[in-house]
């Protein structure tokens, strides 16, 4: 009687603050998600066995609202949601949250909708109804993960094409711990700092902006862009010299130029480019707080993460491989 569905959580490798942006982006489904079990009930009904802050139902919610906007009316179901993702750690528990719920949702009305349009509507659900105005990364690599493949998508025309990381290179997550209460409302205020950037470069988004016109907003945002594809050609050629400048590059302008990192943070990724094995080290996911994704020779990873808890006691370290989407697991 009871179904289940999983959707995985993410990191990105390169691409920040670009999805909203159009650009580009690389991201990659982990094995931490998060699961729900379906049953049917009298009345919708919503738990979780995870600690999570009051109004987290609005996710769900959300899912559900741009169900019915689709004229699509789910009979009353239990959900009871269970993660592996940390909350508010820059993994993207929000997304897969919204996706095995869109799951659920469109199995017990049984349509089968293509997969990028699933993204779309979980993406929708987060911008109407929890107020984030993020772009579509995290949902897309919930559903389209791929064993052992990162992901480059182009945000603005959704074609994308899978990339495969080597074997012998592992993922080595870094929590921080930090939760900063300001991510969500900075969050919205880069997006509109970008979008009167554009205005002001008379673009209609900054994926094409060539010059910066003083924003440091639109220079980072050309930069990884560029970064992106750049970072996609060295994975593919499996030059770890580049691989690891383009990252730190990327950290690098995310911190200073975009703004978004923190003292946390940007300790980790220092202190990462001193332990044994590293490839390259930045934050991943919005900021203000949350983790870093560590790219790592795979023989030496225990070596890495001994030294990185070393160097910083306070952070959470986890290794992860490349994982694949979102399904139904019951
Ligand atoms: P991130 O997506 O990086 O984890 P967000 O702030 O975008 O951070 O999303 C975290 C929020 O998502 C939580 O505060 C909570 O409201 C909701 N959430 C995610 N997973 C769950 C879960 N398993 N149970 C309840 N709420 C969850
Ligand atoms: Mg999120």
């Amino acid at each position: 009687m009871t179904k289940r569905f999983w959707a995985p959580g993410r990191v990105n490798l390169i691409g920040e603050h670009t999805d909203y942006n159009d650009g580009y982006v690389m991201p990659v489904a982990i094995e931490l998600g998060t699961t729900v079990s379906v049953t049917p009930a009298e009345t919708m009904r919503y738990t979780t066995a995870t600690a999570a802050p009051a109004g987290w139902e609005k996710y769900v919610e959300g899912v559900l609202a741009q169900m019915r906007a689709r004229g699509l009316e789910p009979p009353p179901l239990a959900l009871h949601f269970e993660s592996t993702v940390p909350l508010g750690a820059g993994l993207s528990s929000s997304a897969a949250l919204e996706v095995s719920t869109a799951l659920a949702l469109l199995e017990a009305v049984g349509v089968e909708m293509p997969l990028m349009d699933v993204a779309r509507l979980c993406q929708q659900a987060e911008v109407e109804t929890v107020g984030l105005g993020c772009g579509i990364m995290d949902m897309f690599i919930s559903l389209h993960g791929r064993e052992g493949q990162a992901m480059l998508l182009d945000c603005r025309t959704l074609e994308y094409k899978a990339a495969p990381i080597p074997a012998d290179i592992a993922m080595v997550i870094a929590d921080t711990g930090v939760r900063h209460e300001l991510a969500g409302s900075e969050y919205n205020t880069r997006k509109r700092e970008c979008a009167e950037a554009a205005r002001a470069l008379g673009v209609s988004s900054l994926r094409d902006a060539v010059e910066d016109g003083g924003s440091k907003r639109a220079r980072h945002v050309i930069g990884e862009n560029r970064r992106v594809v750049e970072f996609a050609a060295a994975l593919a050629a499996n030059d770890r010299a580049a691989m690891g400048e383009l990252m730190a590059a990327s950290h690098a302008s995310l911190r200073d130029d975009y703004e978004v990192s923190c003292r946390e943070l940007d300790e980790l990724v220092e202190c990462a480019a001193r332990c044994p094995g590293v490839i390259g080290s930045r934050m991943t996911g919005g900021g203000f707080g949350g983790s870093t994704i560590n790219l790592v020779e795979e023989r030496q990873t225990d070596e890495f993460v001994a030294a990185l808890k070393d160097l910083c006691p306070g952070a959470r370290l986890r290794v992860s491989r490349a994982s694949g989407g979102a399904r139904r697991i019951q």
